[in-house]
């Protein structure tokens, strides 16, 4: 047979769903694994889906999905970030951040063009990069996982096109000061990049204010969000983009020959969520919190070091006091305490040394999970 496309060939699965196929064929396993969250997605929310339904709702929407969500998202946006977009011309309804990332990549890249990525970072990036032709050139960030501007500015080179950037991060936690995505945004303009923000986790936001990359650098962002996170919505398939609508001109015409548009069901409950679930995602929020004071101090009392996260549901503790690499205390904790984590360097070598632990888990799970990692350290 003739050979598959090399680019695909060449890109290894993803090292999170690897550790949970070996998870789910063992009992009594407690997963802080899947970036997911535990809660079921507000009835309310449901209740549009499934009115949407009974209205018979089941055909295409717009190419760039109802204009109803498209203007619930930008005023949204604009009441709580001072941010402008226009409904009609600059916000893309996609199936998840997913697709607006790939959306995204093939659309700004040309074969052969670079985008810096600070590493650790979420594992789509570099391949969405990859498929769209282009290079990814990951650059180190400080151990408090801050973005270190020097480093990318050396990362620069004229097939530089862009900076993929996300705050809160995956799998770290941190959120970017506004000193450092100010200084990101005058870089980015110094050196005619586009910015790529990933915003999915920006409600996820704990102890500061999220800053929306478009409010410093209007031109050149390009803002991803989405619903699968906050509202609890993974399975919907709900995202979007917002950007300059000379990007989503091009980008719309991806969508529209590869996607048609997003779940029309799905848009229904997102927009039910966007106008009146401020509710429950507060709650929701407030409860990740909690469970995430709880976690980190299990475990730094547990001699696992981890950095306070700001935002999303990740702790990203060291685990270098151990000895072990990222990927054998993933493997020999599992085996022994059946607890399920994701090694660091699968997000990039700034990843090794550490683990990944979602703290979007129950409570007293998240208690028993720290219990049983304190005797899997002690027996080393
Ligand atoms: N971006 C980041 C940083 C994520 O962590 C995830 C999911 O884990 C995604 C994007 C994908 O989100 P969606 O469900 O909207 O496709």
């Amino acid at each position: 047979m003739k050979p598959l496309n090399p680019i695909v060939a060449a890109c290894p699965p993803s090292g999170i769903r690897r550790f949970f196929d070996i998870a789910a064929t063992m009992d009594n396993v407690i997963s802080l694994g899947v970036g997911e969250p535990d809660y079921v997605t507000p009835w309310h929310v449901r209740e549009a889906g499934i009115y949407a339904l009974e209205q018979g709702f089941t055909t295409y929407t717009s190419n760039a999905g109802l204009l109803e969500l498209r203007s619930a998202i930008v005023d949204d946006l604009s009441r709580r970030y001072s941010v402008t977009f226009d409904a009609v011309s600059e916000c893309l309804i996609t199936s998840g951040v997913s697709q607006g990332l790939d959306l995204v990549m093939r659309t700004l890249l040309d074969v052969g063009d670079e985008v810096i990525i600070p590493e650790p970072c979420y594992v789509a990036y570099g391949p969405c990069v990859t498929f769209a032709g282009g290079t990814p050139v990951y650059v180190p960030s400080s151990p408090a996982f801050e973005i270190l501007i020097d480093e990318i500015e050396r990362a620069i080179t004229p097939r530089t096109k862009a900076i993929l950037v996300s705050s809160p991060s995956n799998p770290t936690g941190a959120i970017q000061p506004r000193a450092v995505l100010e200084a990101l945004a005058d870089l980015a303009e110094r050196h005619d990049l586009y910015l790529v923000s990933d915003e999915i986790y920006e409600r996820l936001s704990y102890d500061a204010p999220h800053t929306c990359m478009a409010s410093l650098a209007p031109s050149r962002s390009i803002v991803l969000g989405g619903f699968s996170k906050a509202h609890a919505m993974t399975g919907w398939r709900v995202g979007f983009v917002c950007a300059p609508a000379f990007i989503l001109d091009l980008a719309g015409r991806i969508h529209q020959y590869t996607m048609l548009c997003a779940p029309h069901v799905s848009q229904a409950a997102a927009l039910e969520g966007l106008r009146s679930g401020d509710a429950q995602v507060a709650e929701m929020v407030s409860d990740y919190d909690r469970r995430r004071r709880l976690f980190v101090k299990g475990l730094n009392s547990i001699g696992l070091t981890c950095h306070e996260p700001q935002g999303a549901f990740y702790a990203f503790p060291s685990i270098r006091s151990t000895g072990l690499d990222s990927e054998t205390f993933a493997e020999r904790l599992l085996q022994a305490e059946r607890v399920a984590v994701v090694p660091g360097s699968v997000f990039g070598p700034g990843g090794e040394g550490h683990v990944r632990c979602s703290y979007a888990t129950a409570l007293p799970l998240l208690e028993e999970a720290v219990k049983r990692m304190g005797r899997f350290v002690d027996s080393l």
